[in-house]
């Protein structure tokens, strides 16, 4: 069975209204082609999400929300359900991201409870998981990875509505990244794990690397075999950059 790749960019706290220009020029610079063989999705600001999604409208490109509550609705203030993302347009929820688990004390508990509800509301969602420095350092990163995604996966996860995010959380903005073979490496354990909880259904779901993707070292993370696409973080925020990347995936 063949992946189809999914380059993914995640604007974060960052992008006013005047900035759809460059969602605009993204869209304009990606072939035909390239809109064919790739899935190509921004994760723009919650407040430009609607915006973005109309500028989308009839075009391959799909946009996502960055995080959602885990209820449909009710009194949670501040906070954004997936149903909200979905009625504006969007098709994928990134969740669980490490600034989200550091900055908001998210648990793989909160991960999974969020990432059911996006599944539920009929979006994608893309699971984040990755490794401190430190995990890294006392040879923990794949015992940490593994059980991330042993906790946060959500209930009725396959291929078709699930995404897993490796993003090294020493490597996210940092200009670091992971070396191919750990990268490589650590995707396999990743399929392989996945193979183990949910067989050819869920071991065929794509797994994302994410952590200082740049145009210059686009081309060689994604030669991975088990690297399915990118999660961009600095880089999508300039379509130059994005189209970059999306051209080292092809
Ligand atoms: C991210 O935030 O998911 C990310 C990978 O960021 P960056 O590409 O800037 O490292």
């Amino acid at each position: 069975m063949t992946r189809k790749m999914l380059i993914a960019g995640n604007w974060k706290m960052n992008g006013l209204r005047a900035d759809a220009a460059e969602f605009q020029a993204m869209i304009d610079r990606i072939s035909t082609d390239q809109f064919e063989s790739h899935d190509i999705l921004i994760c723009p600001p919650t407040t430009l999400l609607a915006k973005f999604a109309s500028i989308a409208e009839k075009t391959e490109m799909n946009v996502g929300g960055e995080d959602c509550h885990w209820e449909i609705a009710g009194a949670h203030t501040g906070d954004i359900s997936a149903q909200m993302l979905k009625d504006s347009g969007a098709s994928y929820c990134i969740i669980g991201h490490s600034e989200r688990r550091a900055n908001h004390n998210e648990t793989n508990q909160t991960v999974k409870k969020k990432a059911e509800a996006a599944l539920q509301s009929g979006l994608i969602a893309i699971v984040c998981v990755g490794e401190t420095l430190e995990q890294r350092q006392a040879g923990d990163a794949m015992k940490t990875v593994k059980s991330q995604i042993q906790q946060s996966l959500p209930k009725g996860a396959n291929f078709n509505n699930c995404v897993i995010a490796y993003e090294p959380v020493w490597a996210i903005g940092t200009g670091e990244t992971a070396t191919s073979d750990d990268i490589n490496q650590m995707h396999g354990c990743i399929r392989e794990l996945l193979q183990e909880i949910g067989g050819e259904k869920l071991s065929q779901s794509r797994i994302l690397y994410g952590g200082s993707v740049k145009p210059q070292n686009a081309k060689e993370i994604f030669s991975g075999k088990d690297v399915d696409g990118g999660l961009i973080g600095g880089a999508s925020l300039k379509a130059k950059d994005f189209c970059g990347i999306v051209a080292g995936a092809s």
